[in-house]
């Protein structure tokens, strides 16, 4: 499989449209690239002409897609990109499915709290099937599904213990669950080539590494949450109130070195925040990640597995 790195950023992305901290400044300044908001193409490239999935689908999908000429349409209005998967219902992963409303039929592989939130919620699912038909394929966790014949995916629960945005029917607004769809609010996906035996695993939104080891066992590639390096770094920065483990996020500061220890041969830092100081050229921050021998993804980049 090829999985592409559509884009590296956390919501928002870089510059985000009415922020001036270090990176979103220096982003408008030319001194570090851009980055638009998280998404990644999978591609099996086995077949007679590429099948594309994206896993999530940002705000910024349409200059995503332009920028990846193996996503392009091979003839008139047929798009190689088959379906989307969701990792979660956040606006920053989903706002894009609506931006691929021109499409003959939008395919969504979405957990039950996913689509309760995209029907409940944000009712993104039930304003994109008044322009074209919209097929769920349900997500179940810790079962291996086919996308292709050899492509195929296992999601895995990544709880957040967070107050839910969009309280759906059944669910208190705590969080607790009175009978509603608790588990499956955020997900982690691993990927499985049978042809080339490759496994990659992606999980952008990471609250407690502890799911994520089983996940990761004999994985070739990691693409994990990078989303703060220290906890409170919106807070430090004036940029807001929350926390990152308040936004379902381990800052890297607690997870790196775990991180690194997971037997993983590649980890890859992705949904990184405009705020997150990895970004800034020669900042102490991005030293210790690359010590770790963890990477720093951003757009564009494209990997084997
Ligand atoms: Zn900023």
């Amino acid at each position: 499989m090829k999985v592409r790195v559509l884009g590296s950023s956390a919501g928002g992305g870089l510059p985000q449209w009415n922020c001036s901290c270090a990176g979103c400044t220096a982003a408008r300044a030319g001194e570090v690239e851009p980055r638009t908001q998280s998404s990644i193409a999978v591609v099996d490239e086995s077949a007679a002409g590429p099948r594309a999935f994206l896993v999530n689908a940002s705000p910024d999908v349409r200059q995503q897609l332009t920028a990846s000429p193996a996503l392009h349409p091979g003839s008139t209005r047929r798009s190689p990109i088959e379906a989307v998967l969701l990792t979660d219902a956040e606006i920053d992963h989903t706002l894009g499915l609506l931006i691929l409303r021109e499409g003959a039929g939008v395919t969504v592989h979405a957990t039950a709290a996913s689509e309760a939130v995209l029907r409940e919620g944000t009712g993104f699912l039930t304003t994109l099937e008044a322009y074209c038909p919209v097929t769920v394929v349900p997500v179940g966790l810790g079962v291996e599904a086919a996308l292709t014949d050899d492509l195929t995916y296992t999601a895995f629960d990544l709880p957040t213990g967070k107050t839910p945005r969009f309280p759906v029917r059944g669910e208190r607004s705590d969080g607790g669950s009175a009978g509603g769809p608790e588990e499956g609010r955020v997900v982690g996906y691993r990927f499985h080539d049978r042809r080339t035996g490759g496994v990659v695993v992606y999980a952008p939104g990471v609250a407690d590494l502890a799911p994520l080891r089983a996940a990761c066992d004999g994985a070739d590639l990691l693409l994990v949450d990078g989303t703060c390096f220290h906890d409170d770094e919106l807070v430090r920065l004036g940029l807001g109130r929350k926390t990152a483990a308040d936004m379902g996020h381990v800052a890297l500061e607690r997870s790196l070195d775990a991180l690194a220890d997971l037997g993983v041969p590649r980890v890859v830092l992705v949904h990184v925040n405009n705020s997150n100081p990895i970004l800034l050229p020669g900042a102490a921050e991005g030293l210790v990640v690359g010590k770790a021998g963890v990477e720093i993804g951003t757009d564009g980049t494209e990997f084997s597995a």
